[in-house]
């Protein structure tokens, strides 16, 4: 087999679909599969969690690749469409769409009856980044409500910091977006991932999980094994190289790893030109043949070294796991001073993806 590989497991996907149920079990599944699923290939993993009851991706070109792929469910455009073009795209994909600004009001206004799209109306409660304002809430409902290309009506909002244990800021966003939009009796959205596991009340008709979906925890200090998740990829690779290095002496560009003591090391065939971040320092966890090691120096382009003195028995081909099974991405991302999203939709084209 060739390596890298990053191995996907339809089954743990399917596992986590189902603890998503669990946390919000009178809630609706729209799963967020953008940037190709967080890098874990969008069109299989679509067909893998073929139970969620919609999809969510950001851009159209994903959800054209979806229906390509043979994907019939609801699919959601998160930021909805820029152009008339997009919009006749969309409805003949038959895409429901997220209006987030008057601009994208005036464009459905303009569209004629020909199609009637299903929209999930955006309300900013303070991530200022897509949404109406709270002013101008009313009013574009109603306008949504009498406008010839417009179906279904669904009302949403995002959380900026749903995974800050008693973050104020969400407790405020929520708190707005329900009474805004009490009464109505429209279907509401409200939740990602950590909103949906920190925050009962935002178990709303729709729950709009990512992060979870693959397996990774949202909640810093909540590890997914405790979150009842697993996995759904494991990035694996092999040494190619195994070297002593004596008390004292560099390994790497710039040697800023200096081995403390005699040590073995490890080249790891995997490096920043498959995704594996430049940014990780020395002391992040790998697995080299099931047994706990560290990286040791810079990550290279191509390859990464591991301080294997403690393996026992390491020798080339023995096999890496930088993450997934046994390695937390949010553990290694805590040693490349990002969050687990990134490292994984960071996968890079030459790493094989294979389907478990
Ligand atoms: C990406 C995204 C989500 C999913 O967020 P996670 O933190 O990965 O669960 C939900 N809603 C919107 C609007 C998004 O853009």
């Amino acid at each position: 087999m060739s390596f890298p590989t990053a191995t996907i497991d339809a089954s743990a996907l399917r596992h986590n679909l189902a603890a998503v149920r669990r946390f919000a079990p009178a809630s609706k599944v729209l799963a967020v599969i953008k940037a190709n699923a967080y890098g874990h290939g969008i069109v299989p993993v679509a067909h893998a969690l073929d139970s969620a009851d919609a999809f969510g991706v950001a851009r159209i070109g994903e959800g054209l690749a979806l229906r390509a792929g043979g994907i019939t469910r609801p699919i959601v455009l998160l930021e909805g469409v820029f152009s008339n073009d997009e919009l006749q795209q969309a409805a003949a994909a038959n895409f429901e769409l997220v209006v987030h600004s008057l601009a994208q009001v005036e464009q459905l206004e303009q569209a004629g009856a020909a199609h009637r799209f299903d929209v999930w109306l955006k309300l900013n409660t303070g991530m200022n980044r897509l949404g109406v304002t709270p002013a101008e809430f009313d009013e574009v409902r109603r306008r949504l409500q009498t406008c010839a290309a417009v179906g279904r009506i669904r009302l949403m909002t995002h959380l900026f910091g749903a995974e800050e244990a008693g973050g104020v800021g969400t407790r405020q966003q929520i708190g707005d977006f329900l009474a805004m939009t009490a009464g109505m009796s429209l279907d509401r959205s409200v939740a990602n991932s950590a909103g949906l596991i920190a925050w009962p009340e935002a178990r709303t008709e729709w729950v709009r999980p990512g992060l979870m979906l693959y397996g990774i925890s949202p909640i810093p200090g909540q590890s997914a094994d405790q979150l009842g998740l697993r996995p759904a990829m494991t990035l694996t690779t092999q040494l190619i190289a195994v070297r002593r290095v004596t008390r004292g002496e560099g390994v790497g560009y710039n040697a800023i790893w200096r081995a403390p003591k005699d040590s073995l090391i490890g080249i790891a065939a995997i490096g920043y030109g498959d995704g594996y971040a430049r940014n990780v320092r020395s002391g992040a966890p790998v697995l080299v043949n099931s047994h706990p090691a560290t990286v040791a120096g810079r990550v290279s382009m191509d390859m990464t070294a591991i301080d294997v003195t403690d393996v026992p028995d390491a020798k080339i081909g023995d096999s890496v796991v930088l993450w997934g099974e046994g390695v937390p991405a949010d553990r290694v991302a805590s040693y490349a001073d990002t969050i687990a999203y990134e490292l994984v939709c960071g996968i890079a084209q030459r790493v094989t993806r294979v389907w478990r």
